[in-house]
């Protein structure tokens, strides 16, 4: 059966299960990000695989887009973007004591250091022959990684030292925020205070610092205070909202990721039909089913209550539970099923023409929209596509790119 895709020309030939990422969207967030956060530049957070959106082509985008550094949390993923010619200034700040140091300043990469790491780390700066670039970590709040305010000048005592020897450079200082997302709270103004003595206490000890950074995606929005000179942007890049009482569009965002498949199967069924494992659903009279492909496997949550799926411009509910590899829609007596067998099936994707967001399957998954994208598993390709080409009217046969494990 013909199928055509609302989404891009080259989805005609997407494959049957498919996460597509538009590189534009990207590149408009990181460009609105610029110049939100001006004049401070922009870190791209690309962990996690770029949140599911695949590392290497979005952090090549996002650098298009004027994105200055790029941000992850391990050093292995670090190496990865390296590995691909990727060479930005790049950070990775979480470790333990059995990450490859040494790799990591040899390939130039920058390191987040909460204090127990200095050792390990000049003595891959040894191996390397080669000063190490570190941006020291100040817990100012969050509980997590970081060096705990008693500890800063102690910390900062070994680091310049190190600093004198020649086999590192404090080049950063950095912290991460507990609550921005809810801006009304006090602890942000505790957490800034306690950051600006941390930065004014590193200065006085000597070091010459190239970037403070503090600011995260809520904090970019609301807190022009916290964006000294760099911020770090995880969430927005992906074009959705950080909170949960404003959506991307609101921001001026998009967001960058469509997961969809095709209807599976249609059939009508009588009334009290049991649908999935458990039986927990019955059709309340007639109606028609639809099996939808995705399921837990591939990333969308078993727990999620009646997510959407929007087929055929109209948006239907996930109804039973959602399987390993499938998951039912009710589609209801009226249901055109010559219309909707065989249709595309989209999940989330932009929201425009009222389709599904991710949003709509962090509520009712009860998660938030992160955890939604990042979810999303290797058995789910990702399909690269960059409607900037497509509308200067360039071959749609360039764009498409498969990144991540074809299913
Ligand atoms: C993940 C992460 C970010 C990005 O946060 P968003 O809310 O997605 O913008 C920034 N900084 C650190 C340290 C992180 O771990």
């Amino acid at each position: 059966m013909g199928v055509t895709s609302t989404l891009h020309p080259a989805a005609e030939r997407l494959p049957e299960r498919a996460a597509v990422v538009d590189l534009e969207a990207i590149r408009h967030n990181v460009r609105l990000l610029r110049t939100v956060a001006a004049p401070s530049r922009v870190m791209a957070v690309v962990k996690a695989d770029a949140y599911g959106h695949g590392a290497v082509p979005v952090a090549r985008a996002a650098l298009e887009a004027g994105a200055s550094w790029l941000g992850v949390a391990h050093i292995g993923e670090a190496l990865a973007l390296r590995a691909a010619g990727i060479e930005a200034p790049t950070l990775a700040w979480l470790h333990t004591a059995e990450s490859n140091f040494s790799a990591a300043v040899g390939a130039g990469v920058d390191l987040g250091c909460s204090g127990w790491e200095l050792g390990q780390i000049v003595q891959a700066a040894r191996e390397q022959e080669r000063p190490a670039r570190v941006h020291l970590k100040i817990d100012t709040g969050l509980g997590r990684n970081g060096v705990t305010p008693d500890r800063w000048e102690s910390v900062l005592d070994e680091a310049t030292d190190y600093q004198d020897q020649g086999l590192l450079r404090v080049v950063g200082v950095f912290s991460h925020l507990a609550v921005a997302d809810e801006p009304d709270r006090p602890e942000t103004d505790v957490q800034l205070d306690v950051f600006r003595d941390a930065v004014a206490l590193a200065e006085d000890a000597g070091c010459d610092l190239e970037v403070r950074h503090i600011a995260n995606s809520p904090a970019i929005f609301s807190r022009p205070d916290s964006h000294f000179d760099l911020v770090r942007a995880g969430i927005s890049v992906y074009g959705l909202s950080p909170f949960p009482e404003q959506s991307a569009r609101d921001l001026g965002l998009r967001p960058a990721m469509t997961l969809r498949t095709l209807v599976s199967q249609c059939k009508r069924v009588p009334a009290g039909q049991g649908v999935s494992y458990g039986l927990t659903y019955r059709t309340p009279g007639e109606s028609a089913l639809g099996l939808i492909p995705l399921g837990y496997a591939d990333g969308v949550p078993r727990t999620s209550d009646g997510g959407p799926v929007r087929i055929a411009d109209r948006t239907y509910r996930v109804v039973g539970r959602v399987a390993m590899d499938q998951m039912v829609v009710d589609l209801g007596p009226e249901a055109d099923l010559e219309a909707v067998a065989g249709s595309e099936a989209v999940l989330f994707g932009t929201g425009e023409d009222g389709g599904p967001t991710a949003d709509d399957w962090a509520r009712a998954a009860g998660t938030i929209n992160y955890e939604i994208v990042t979810r999303i598993s290797p058995r789910v390709p990702r399909i690269h596509v960059d409607s900037a080409e497509h509308r200067a009217s360039a071959p749609a046969d360039a764009a498409a790119t498969t990144a991540g494990g074809a299913a």
